[in-house]
């Protein structure tokens, strides 16, 4: 079985990874940071979400030499002009994810411009050749916290034509719809005319 290492040293986004390949009928012998004890991190200095993907699967496919996939992720919120965007790891670094969402609703409270949408950027290098695949997932920023399924700003999203956020949809939902299924799944059918 082909080897993929997942550039990512988030166990939320590790898990997501499998259970997408899972969804989309990829089999691969999957090993990531972890594997190596390797807690080393690339230094995410890109401008675009586009660029810190290439930077993390560069610094990985440099160090192991084996196929690799990194993605980068954001959110971005309209009340915020598009921010935390790439910095959406990085946001209110005070604060735990709970009390982050809740402080953007609290922001938000009483606002009609409730727009947002998760983006994912998935750079994947073979043989010293990279490509990368871009998935949106547009909705809006919900009134209340709700689920405790997925990660991160979850709770507070609502995916266009849905009534209930990512975190009670959970991943039945995310792996065929989230902006990271999307972009797998544009990688993997690249993969399959090759
Ligand atoms: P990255 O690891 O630098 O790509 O950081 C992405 C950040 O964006 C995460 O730490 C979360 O804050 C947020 N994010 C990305 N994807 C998702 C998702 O699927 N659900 C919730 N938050 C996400």
């Amino acid at each position: 079985m082909e080897k993929l290492f997942i550039a990512t040293g988030n166990a939320h986004k590790i898990t997501e990874f499998k259970e997408i390949f899972k969804t989309l009928g990829l089999e691969f012998d999957v090993v990531c940071p972890k594997d190596f004890n390797d807690d080393s991190e690339p230094n995410e200095n890109g401008n675009s979400y586009a660029e810190n993907s290439y930077i993390k699967a560069k610094y990985y496919y440099d160090k192991y030499k084996i196929p690799t996939i990194a993605d980068d992720s954001g959110i971005e919120i309209d009340f915020y002009d598009g921010k935390p965007g790439i910095y959406s790891a990085r946001f209110l670094p005070e604060l735990n994810y709970k009390d982050k969402n809740n402080h953007i609703l609290n922001e938000m409270r009483g606002s009609d411009n409730r727009g947002a949408s998760f983006h994912c950027l998935a750079t994947y290098i073979k043989d010293d050749v990279a490509k990368s695949y871009e998935g949106i997932l547009y909705g809006h920023i919900a009134d209340i916290q709700d689920g405790s399924k997925g990660f991160g700003y979850d709770p507070i999203f609502v995916a266009e034509g849905q009534t209930e956020t990512n975190a009670v949809l959970g991943e039945e939902f995310k792996n065929k719809y989230s902006h990271r299924a999307i972009a797998l799944g544009k990688w993997a059918k690249d993969l399959e005319n090759k």
